[in-house]
C-alpha cells in the first residue's frame, strides 16, 4: 500500500528491479523478466497493470504483469502520471496512425508494430478499410475491447478480425483463436499496392494474411527485371513475382510449398491481367532448385524469400545452413551477370550475419557479387534502435558476376 495515493494508485501493485539491473530497461527497453525482478509490493493477478521502480526506488513506469511468462513485465508507460485505460489506447493508436500518414503510408500499413509503437505484443494491420489485430500477450489481450473500440472511432471501418492463431500465445497461457471483432464482413478482400491488386484472405492467409513488410521493397526489382525471366522461390501469393511482371519481366515462374498460396497466386496474375506472363507451381523449393542446378537451369533473375527456419537462438545454425543452402542454389541458378534478390525474416539473424551468410554462399559458388540494393522492413515498421530486436527483415539485391 501507498499511503496518501488515491484509490487506484493504492491498488496497483510496486515491482523492483533487482541491483544493477536497470540500464537496458531505462534505455528504453519494454521487457522485464522474472530475473531481473527483485522485491514487490502489493499482490498482482495476472495481466494486471503495475508500478515498477529501480532497486533504488525510482520510477521506471507502468505495464502489465503476467506471472505465468518469462517476460514478467511489459512497460506501456513511463510516465507516472499516465493512467492505462481505454484513452491511453486510443491515443496510443491515433498516434501510431498520424506517424504512418506522415511517412507516406495511407492505404495499407502496420499501423500498430508493438513495442516499436509502445503497445507491446499488439499486431494491428491495416488493408485499406480492413484491420487484422493479434493480442500476443495476457497483458494485451485484456484490451482487446478498448483497442477495437478505438479502430472504430478512429477509422470506421468496414471490419476487424483477430488472427490469434499464434502458437506464441500459449507461452501466455492465451488460447490460439481467430475470429470477428467487428458485425462479420466478406474476408476475402483486395488491397492495392504500387498499382497492383491482391488477393488477401484475412481468414486463412500466412500470419495477417499479406506480407506488408515487403510492400516497398517490391519497388526495388523495378530495374532489373526488363525482359528477364524470373524465377521466385517461396513466392507465397505472387507478390514479387506480381511485380516483375509489372515492371516488365518476359516470364515468371514462381514456387511455393502451399497449394492455397499458389492458388491465390494464379489468382492475383489474373486479377492483374497477367496469367500469360506468371505461372506457379506448388512444390518443395528446396528439392525443384537442387534439380534445376544439375541440369543446368539459368534465370536472368532469382529471388528468395523464405521462412525464418527457425524460432529460437538455440536452432540458430538451422537457420544459417539454410539460408545458406538456398542462396547458394539461387547464385547458380543465376545466369553471370544475372541478379539474386534475397530476403531473411527473422531478427535471430542480423544484418551482418545475413551479409556474411550470402557472402559464403557466393564463395562455395564460385561468383562474385555486386551489391544493388541492401535494405530492410518498410517504415511502417517501425526500427527502434533501443530495441534490436524490432529489426527483422533483411532484404539484398546483387548482381550475380
Ligand atoms: N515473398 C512473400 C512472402 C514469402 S513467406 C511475400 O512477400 O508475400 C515464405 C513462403 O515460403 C510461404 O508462403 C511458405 O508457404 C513458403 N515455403 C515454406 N517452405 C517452403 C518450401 N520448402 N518450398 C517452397 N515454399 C516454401
Amino acid at each position: 500500500m501507498i499511503a496518501g495515493g488515491n484509490h487506484y494508485f493504492c491498488r496497483m501493485s510496486k515491482f523492483f528491479l533487482r541491483k544493477k539491473i536497470g540500464d537496458r530497461i531505462i534505455n528504453g527497453h519494454p521487457w522485464i523478466f522474472g530475473n531481473e525482478l527483485g522485491d514487490s509490493e502489493g499482490t498482482a493477478d495476472a495481466g494486471d497493470i503495475v508500478e515498477v521502480y529501480s532497486y533504488s526506488g525510482s520510477f521506471v513506469g507502468k505495464g502489465y504483469y503476467n506471472p505465468a511468462s518469462q517476460i514478467r513485465i511489459r512497460l506501456l508507460t513511463r510516465d507516472k502520471n499516465e493512467e492505462i485505460n481505454d484513452e491511453f489506447f486510443y491515443k496510443a493508436i491515433k498516434s501510431a496512425w498520424e506517424y504512418r500518414q506522415q511517412i507516406g503510408y495511407v492505404e495499407n500499413c502496420r499501423l500498430i508494430f508493438g513495442e516499436a509503437d509502445q503497445l507491446p505484443a499488439l499486431i494491428i494491420d491495416k488493408f485499406n478499410d480492413y484491420f487484422v489485430i493479434q493480442t500476443l500477450a495476457l497483458g494485451i489481450d485484456k484490451w482487446k475491447g478498448a483497442i477495437v473500440a478505438a479502430l472504430e472511432k478512429i477509422f470506421n471501418p468496414k471490419g476487424i478480425y483477430e488472427r490469434n492463431d499464434v502458437p506464441v500465445r500459449e507461452l501466455e497461457g492465451l488460447p490460439q483463436q481467430k475470429g470477428f471483432l467487428s458485425a462479420p464482413f466478406d474476408t476475402n478482400i483486395i488491397l492495392n499496392e504500387n498499382g497492383l491488386k491482391f488477393h488477401v484472405d484475412i481468414v486463412n492467409g500466412q500470419k495477417t494474411g499479406y506480407f506488408l513488410d515487403q510492400q516497398d521493397n517490391r519497388r526495388a526489382i523495378q530495374h532489373i527485371v526488363k525482359d528477364a525471366n524470373v524465377l521466385e522461390a517461396f513466392c507465397y501469393t505472387g507478390t514479387f513475382s506480381m511485380h516483375a511482371a509489372h515492371y516488365g519481366a518476359k516470364s515468371v515462374l514462381g514456387l511455393d510449398i502451399s497449394e492455397n498460396a499458389v492458388n491465390t497466386a494464379r489468382r492475383n496474375a489474373e486479377l492483374n491481367g497477367f496469367e500469360d506472363i506468371c505461372k506457379f507451381d506448388a512444390v518443395n523449393a528446396f528439392d525443384v532448385l537442387k534439380k534445376w542446378v544439375t541440369e543446368g537451369k539459368r534465370y536472368d533473375v532469382v529471388m528468395l524469400d523464405p521462412p525464418a527456419f527457425t524460432k529460437s537462438r538455440e536452432n540458430i545454425q538451422k537457420a544459417i545452413t539454410g539460408y545458406k543452402e538456398i542462396n547458394l542454389r539461387g547464385m547458380k541458378l543465376t545466369k553471370p551477370g544475372g541478379f539474386l534478390v534475397t530476403a531473411s525474416c527473422t531478427n535471430l539473424v542480423p544484418p551482418e550475419m545475413f551479409l556474411d551468410i550470402i557472402g559464403m554462399a557466393a564463395k562455395d559458388a564460385r561468383r562474385k557479387l555486386r551489391q544493388v540494393t541492401w535494405q530492410t522492413q518498410a517504415s511502417d515498421h517501425p526500427i527502434l534502435w533501443n530495441i534490436p530486436t524490432t529489426q527483422y527483415l533483411k532484404f539484398l539485391i546483387v548482381q550475380v558476376l
